[in-house]
């Protein structure tokens, strides 16, 4: 099953930047929006990176014109009808992604894989939005997508092995690392990485240490690149706080319940790098 063509559904942080690697992998991809302001602010955001690539030596000119020479935009879902594989990359919020699916699902013949860069949504749940649920699957990028070698591919329930062979070898052919998990929540990634930052707020919660002394440790002991304090801040406050939350309600474990402090910097509108404040001033 070859894919020749890909569209990605929402142009913010990760869906442009899934956008731009596939271009420069040389895959022909359709930017779609639900307006004109998100599309140029994505657009904006890959000529930013692939300039600044040229500027770097990172990539030639010529390849990144090239690059840039295979991004269509478009307002309407219809664009993408033409495409073997959409990546969905709009909020985090399971009712715009099912209401999403099931238009995608009557949008695209029924061939088309229909893939989702969910962080915790189920990839099952989306999958019964549609009449296709062997062809629905998990391609979970990480942040920031182009300089990020890893694909955590997400199996649903009835993902056939052709969808699955499919997303993976294409993971593979733009230059990308793709490992195999199932659909739990969290996943992998943020089943392992959401409870090791919510212990550190904890620890700055009880005072255990200060901030930089938390992070010191996980960077020096554990050669962390980052500690877990300072990436919470990256990733985003809020972001934490509302994965913690699904691997709290559909694990059922109180070992995941959200620190109080969390949600207390959350309430407070300090979501880290973003708003100008986390567990650090930006
Ligand atoms: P974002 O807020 O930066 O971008 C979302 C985009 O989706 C916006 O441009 C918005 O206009 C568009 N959108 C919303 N509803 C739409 C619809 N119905 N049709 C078309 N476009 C629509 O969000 P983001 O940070 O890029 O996250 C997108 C997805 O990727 C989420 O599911 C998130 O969990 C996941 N994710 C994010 C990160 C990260 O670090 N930011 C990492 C991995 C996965």
């Amino acid at each position: 099953m070859a894919i020749e063509r890909v569209s990605v559904i929402g142009a913010g942080t990760m869906g442009n930047g899934i956008v731009q690697t596939f271009a420069q992998a040389g895959v022909p991809v359709t930017m779609i929006d639900v307006a004109r302001a998100p599309l140029d602010r994505g657009l904006g955001a890959i000529d930013k990176n692939l300039t600044r690539g040229v500027e770097r030596g990172r990539l030639s000119r010529e390849d990144a014109d090239r690059a840039r020479g295979l991004i269509a935009t478009d307002t309407d879902l219809a664009a993408a009808a033409g495409s073997g594989l959409v990546v969905e990359a709009v909020f985090e919020r399971a009712d715009v992604k099912e209401d999403l699916f099931r238009r995608l699902d009557a949008a695209c013949p029924p061939e088309t894989i229909l893939a989702s860069n969910t962080s915790s949504i189920s990839i099952t749940q989306l999958a019964a939005a549609t009449a296709r649920p062997d062809r629905v699957i998990g391609m979970h990028f990480f942040n920031p997508v182009p300089m990020m070698g890893l694909v955590e591919i997400v199996r649903g329930l009835d993902t056939g092995d052709a969808t699955f062979a499919a997303v993976r070898d294409l993971a593979a052919a733009i230059g990308k690392t793709p490992i195999a998990v199932n659909d739990y929540p969290g996943f992998v990634s943020n089943r392992v990485l959401m409870p090791m930052i919510n212990e550190a707020v904890f620890c700055l919660m009880e005072g255990v240490a200060d901030r930089e002394a938390i992070d010191g440790v996980m960077k020096l002991g554990m050669n962390h690149p980052m500690g877990p304090l300072a990436l919470a801040d990256l990733i985003g406050l809020d972001v934490c706080y509302d994965i913690l939350r699904v691997l709290h309600r559909d694990l059922g474990d109180d070992k995941y319940r959200p620190c109080p402090l969390l949600r207390k910097l959350v309430l407070a509108g300090k979501l880290g790098r973003k708003s100008g404040e986390g567990f650090y001033p930006y």
